[in-house]
């Protein structure tokens, strides 16, 4: 088994902290692919909240960019926690507090948190940057497309200038590159990962170390660099047996090889041909797990853990799971996989072990952890497969139109390490997300193509909500698709059957041509009879 002390958990995490850096180009390409109207930042907010001068930025010169010097790995934790500092003349209650939160993204994922956010009590106005054409139109935020949110100090200048109250960084681009970090040090509350946390993201080796310091039920593994060893190492083992690219590959650093032959295929692909680059220089080898995969969703405040209501996803394109995988097709919760008995194992096994062994190695984790489970067959108990360090898209969708807390004041929570003493409120039914993308994805596919009716198809069933991941206007103010995953229609229902029936209702009135979507979201948790329908 590979060796996982304290030493090895902090040289994989400098070592990610290089790889992270590989992963901007994608973060940066935001601008281009969502934005193309110019007038959706208004420039209004009125905040009530301001900063206490202990939390004030001195100077620009007093924040790092992400451009330079955090190089050399230190896992500083929190230690910076801001003060979430309320004028105190108004002598607010948690609840009388209004802030002004900033979401950091443009995909579904992040529309349904401005819509989450918007709707909070607590929240005074929601900003996006970059935000996209389908945020702004709704009204649920205020999109601030020029922003360069992997430029920190314009991000807390713009935090500054609009008394931002709260700022949540939706994907993981800008958490391993270290805006959190950024943002915490000026004193604004942020709710994400710092960079550190990140590599439980970042690095499949520093996770498995982690599982393996802290008992953690994950796949058993062996990590390494020399290809003729990982050979070895798959020859003992036999197939089927996994092979894994260490740092982030964009998807495709997974091989699950059924022959050894294809193992050694992959072992070769990384380590000899480099095909992820530094990514793959380190390898991780894992036994195959057989069973059924679930996703389980945590906040976390870097001390304690509450869980979110249960979500499923699915990866592949086509219908009946086939084909290759996306970044997800469709959604729903609850998940009857989860069961009661099955969530709080996960928590007590998984979940809360993580969270004190991330607090215990000096690199406390703040923001949503969000597990990739499986559930084995041979035992019926759930296995860590991954970490990813924010919301699911697109479970997120699904979890944002359940929620009936004030998220302002649950994130704001985490950020101040007091999740302790709240509880989530959900909608009691179920809600179902069918995600509508471009005609050729997740291979080559057009942009630009124009989509009509959606107002309409947010009217044809009760509790529909159409988010908006890769939308901008054209010259005529039609909606056109810029990204391949473009829309994410939403609908709750008092039980899965009803939430399918209404979301399947807005998409088909959807004029939209150039898009398609799969037609048995929710197989696995309906009646036969109700996915029979659909074909
Ligand atoms: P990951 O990026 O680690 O989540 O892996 C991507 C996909 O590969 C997972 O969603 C699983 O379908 C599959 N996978 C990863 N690890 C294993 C494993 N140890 N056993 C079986 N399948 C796996």
């Amino acid at each position: 088994m590979a060796s996982s002390n304290a030493s090895t958990l902090s040289a994989s995490l400098k070592l990610n902290r290089c790889l992270y850096r590989s992963s901007l180009p994608c973060f940066s390409n935001f601008k281009t692919c969502c934005w193309s109207s110019g007038s959706w930042y208004s420039g209004h907010a009125n905040p009530r909240i301001i900063w206490s001068s202990s939390c004030h930025l001195k100077s620009t010169q007093d924040v790092t960019s992400f451009g330079n010097s955090r190089f050399v790995f230190k896992c500083v934790g929190r230690a910076l926690e801001p003060s979430v500092s309320i004028d105190s003349s108004q002598n607010n209650s948690a609840s009388d507090e209004r802030v002004v939160v900033l979401v950091i993204g443009g995909g579904g994922r992040e529309h349904a948190l401005c819509f989450a956010l918007q709707r909070s009590p607590s929240c005074e106005a929601v900003f996006c940057a970059p935000g996209n054409a389908g945020i702004s139109s709704s009204g649920d935020a205020t999109c601030v497309p020029d922003l360069d949110v992997l430029d920190s100090t314009s991000v807390i200048s713009f935090c500054r200038k609009q008394g931002i109250g709260l700022v949540v960084v939706g994907p993981e681009a800008p958490l391993v590159s270290g805006l959190a970090n950024d943002l915490v040090k000026a004193g604004i509350p942020t709710f994400g990962p710092s960079s550190e946390a990140a590599a439980l993201e970042g690095s499949k080796n520093f996770m498995k170390n982690l599982c393996d310091k802290y008992g953690i039920p994950t796949a058993k593994y062996k990590t390494f660099t020399d290809p003729s060893s990982a050979k070895l190492y798959i020859k003992e083992q036999g197939a089927p047996i996994v092979v894994k690219a260490d740092g982030l590959a964009a998807g495709k650093g997974v091989i699950v090889a059924m022959t050894v032959e294809e193992a050694y295929e992959a072992v070769d692909s990384m380590l000899v041909e480099g095909v992820f680059g530094s990514a793959g220089c380190k390898v991780i080898i894992e036994e195959y797990l057989e069973g059924e995969e679930a996703s389980f969703f945590a906040l976390v405040d870097g001390e304690n853990a509450i869980a979110l209501e249960s979500a499923q996803d699915h990866k592949r394109v086509g219908d009946g799971d086939t084909g290759p995988n996306t970044g997800g097709m469709g959604a729903y919760s609850p998940a009857p996989i989860l069961t009661q008995e099955l969530q709080s194992i996960v928590m007590q096994s998984i979940i809360l072990p993580t969270v004190k062994g991330m607090a215990a190695e000096g690199c406390k984790f703040v923001g949503v952890l969000y597990a990739g489970l499986m559930i084995e067959k041979k035992s019926g108990m759930p296995k860590l497969i991954e970490y990813n360090v924010r919301f699911g898209d697109p479970e997120c969708q699904v979890l944002m139109v359940r929620l009936e807390s004030d998220l302002v004041q649950v994130l704001l929570s985490a950020c101040r390490g007091e999740l302790s003493r709240v509880t989530l409120d959900w909608s009691p039914g179920s809600a179902m997300v069918v995600v509508m993308a471009s005609n050729g994805y997740p291979g080559t596919y057009e942009k630009g193509s124009v989509i009509q009716n959606l107002e309409e198809a947010e009217l044809v069933a009760p509790s529909v909500k159409i988010f908006h991941a890769g939308t901008a206007f054209d010259s005529d103010g039609n909606f056109v698709a810029t990204g391949g995953r473009v829309l994410g229609v939403t609908a709750k229902g008092r039980n899965l059957e009803e939430a399918h029936e209404r979301a399947y209702q807005a998409v088909e009135a959807v004029n939209w041509p150039g898009g398609f979507y799969r037609h048995d979201i929710g197989w696995r948790a309906l009646p036969k009879r109700q996915f029979a329908k659909q074909n």
